[in-house]
């Protein structure tokens, strides 16, 4: 299957992550930028989703009304902590959306990702999942979830991020060219620490204010 990433250059969306990037964005305007972001690319990777039509009444006429079909039950699944950020932008997009969490931290010196949390709905066979994480970087996390998901057979699974490192990008379709990649930019490269470079930082530090 042929590999497939989708930059999502909506100049909303571009405008946004250039305020998020600078480095004297303050926490709580980088914590609501980035909920604003994941409200708009959730809009935008929701795009394929199907819709039926169903018999209504306005107040002057029935109608045929497309609704979304109920058969096509979507989860996202979040990468703790950064994913929880964009997670909430989601949510307001879709309240009643099913969530899990996959809680896997960076070994500092291999970049490996180390699960210590998952918990995701049961029903999951039946289901598409949208996986979130703001920064796909050597792409280890995002494999790593991914594997994790797998083994759990869900429908489908996209993979959306706020900004790709190539490294990661290549890394992850190595492992899983079946997955789709949302996001909003590739940047140039990763520098030696495992950061994107130009980047932003670290989402999770910057959203949540540790550093
Ligand atoms: N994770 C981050 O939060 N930022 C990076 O640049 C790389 C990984």
């Amino acid at each position: 299957m042929a590999s497939q990433v989708t930059v999502i250059n909506h100049p909303l969306v571009q405008h946004k992550l250039t305020l998020m990037r600078q480095a004297d964005t303050s926490t709580a305007k980088f914590r609501q930028l980035l909920k604003e972001v994941g409200l708009l690319l959730g809009y935008e990777v929701t795009r394929d989703l199907p819709l039926k039509y169903e018999e209504i009444k306005t107040p002057v006429a029935p109608m045929l009304a497309p609704i979304l079909a109920p058969e096509k039950k979507m989860v996202v699944v979040s990468i703790m902590r950064a994913g929880m950020g964009f997670l909430d932008g989601i949510l307001e997009l879709m309240p009643s959306v099913r969530v899990g969490h996959i809680g896997l931290y960076r070994d500092p010196t291999t970049y490996v990702a180390i699960e210590y949390y998952f918990k995701i709905p049961q029903d999951i066979e039946q289901r598409d999942i949208l996986v979130v994480d703001p920064m796909l970087a050597t792409g280890n996390s995002a494999v790593a979830a991914v594997d994790r998901l797998k083994e759990v057979s869900p429908l489908s699974l996209k993979f959306l991020c706020l900004l790709a490192a190539p490294e990661g990008i290549k890394h992850f379709h190595e492992q899983h060219p079946d997955v789709p990649i949302f996001t909003a930019a590739i940047d140039e490269k990763l520098d030696e620490y495992g950061y994107i470079v130009p980047g932003l930082g670290d989402a999770g530090d910057r959203v949540y204010g540790t550093k």
